[in-house]
């Protein structure tokens, strides 16, 4: 018995855990309002909470809190849709909705689920408007009217966005008008009265030609006050016949700053460069991409005549005709000379002297003697001359001792004999007696 109420008790435990989990994940749940009639809306706009603009990138997130209209057919509204503190998301779901008596929406918003799914036209007027917006977004697919003092406006903190065309046929009344920092933006064109105005920006009169084209608003003439602004689409477009391009693509592009065409540079195999530095080049486009200073590579490059250092590009640096240094460079069979690239130049085997004598060889002690390379003066033999012997008669006749004195050849010589000393003693001793 203990048993099963232990495991009665667990299970309960857990069910309760479950129930709590299941409480803590609840969320709210936009309502979706089906409307197929005037009454309808009007009743579902009454009935539709307040609602939050979600934004899941906020921190903390908000949550998307906007109730759904929905409709489930076509028809026309011959009052006004006034919607004030409110965020509704309007799904058209195929349908048409032709609001005839203008749209007014303040402090809130009336955004279209899908502007491709169904038309949300508004004709008419409420106030001087077909469409207000004040502290409000407001989406509709067109708006056409006749007896409205402005087909649009955007007030203070209003942004209204009409993706198709903008229509005021009325004699002498406006398109579109933008004041106290109101944004409006048309897709489609604006088209006014024979004595109408195309639109104002902060009542500001504009003709359809006084607009600017702004990088910020690509693809849109843009007329434009300090805080208020008429977004228009600008079609169609003109590509120029030039391509315009960046480090990764080329393009033509449109005065307004559209671009058509965006494809990937085709770099050619080859770098480009001149004596500033080298670059890729686009086949199609002529760009220059990843322009960088020349690295010539520290080892020479050669041909028959001359030396240089090369980049990687085909640039060359220190351009010259070979030229022999100074300096005989040998092993122990041949001499030579370099540039300094290290082309070798009159490569040739040593051509050893006459034996040199450097030390006279004595009675007693051993002498040596060498042979240089006449050239280059390499050592190319050497050798000791053994001690004459104080038996043998000979007084060693004459030596002649060259001193190696450098490498280039250069010997000084001396004679080195008896009678050579005797001569000059008796010389000196002739000279002594002419001047006593
Ligand atoms: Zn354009
Ligand atoms: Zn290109
Ligand atoms: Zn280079
Ligand atoms: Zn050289
Ligand atoms: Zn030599």
């Amino acid at each position: 018995m203990k048993t099963h109420k232990r495991i009665l008790s667990i299970f309960l435990a857990l069910a309760l855990a479950c129930g709590l989990l299941a409480l803590t994940s609840v969320t709210v749940q936009a309502a979706v309002r089906p409307v197929n009639s005037e009454a309808t809306l009007h009743s579902a706009i009454a009935a539709a909470a307040v609602g939050v603009i979600g934004n899941p990138d906020a921190t903390p997130p908000i949550a998307d809190t906007r109730d759904i209209i929905q409709l489930t057919g076509s028809f026309a509204c011959s009052s006004a849709i006034v919607i004030d503190g409110k965020n509704i998301i309007l799904d058209l779901n195929g349908f048409t909705l032709s609001a005839n008596f203008g749209v007014d929406v303040r402090n809130g918003s009336l955004l279209l689920a899908d502007p491709g799914d169904g038309a949300f036209n508004v004709s008419g007027q409420t106030g001087g408007n077909a469409v207000f917006a004040f502290k409000a977004q407001v989406q509709v697919t067109s708006v056409n009217t006749s007896n409205a003092a402005r087909a649009v406006t955007a007030g203070t903190g209003g942004v209204i966005t009409v993706f198709g065309n903008v229509t005021n046929s009325s004699e002498s009344d406006i398109g579109v008008r933008a004041n106290d920092g109101g944004k409006v933006i048309v897709e489609g064109a604006i088209t006014v009265g024979a004595k109408g105005t195309y639109l104002d920006v902060a009542m500001t009169p504009r003709t359809q030609e006084q607009f600017s084209f702004n990088a910020l608003y690509p693809g849109y003439q843009t007329y434009k006050s300090d805080t208020s602004i008429v977004l228009v689409r600008h079609a169609p477009h003109v590509f120029g016949d030039a391509w315009v391009g960046d480090d990764d693509d080329h393009w033509v592009e449109c005065i307004c700053g559209e671009k058509d065409e965006v494809t990937p540079h085709t770099l050619e195999a080859d770098l480009a460069f001149d004596e500033t530095g080298h670059w890729n080049t686009c086949e199609e486009c002529d760009t220059k991409i990843s322009f960088a200073a020349h690295d010539f590579a520290a080892a020479w490059e050669t041909d028959d005549d001359s030396h240089w250092h090369e980049c990687a590009c085909g640039a060359v640096s220190g351009f010259a005709a070979h030229a022999a240094g100074a300096t005989w460079l040998y092993d122990d069979d041949d001499h030579w000379k370099e540039c300094e690239c290290g082309v070798v130049f009159g490569l040739a085997a040593h051509t050893p002297s006459d034996w040199l004598v450097e030390v006279k060889p004595t009675a007693v002690t051993a002498g040596s003697r060498f042979k240089v390379c006449t050239a280059c003066g390499f050592v190319t033999e050497s050798e000791s001359i053994p001690a004459t012997g104080t038996g043998g008669g000979s007084s060693g006749g004459d030596y002649i001792i060259k001193k190696y004195v450098g490498q280039l050849g250069c010997y000084t010589t001396y004679e080195s004999s008896f009678w050579n000393w005797f001569k000059y003693i008796v010389l000196f001793g002739w000279i002594w007696m002419w001047f006593i």
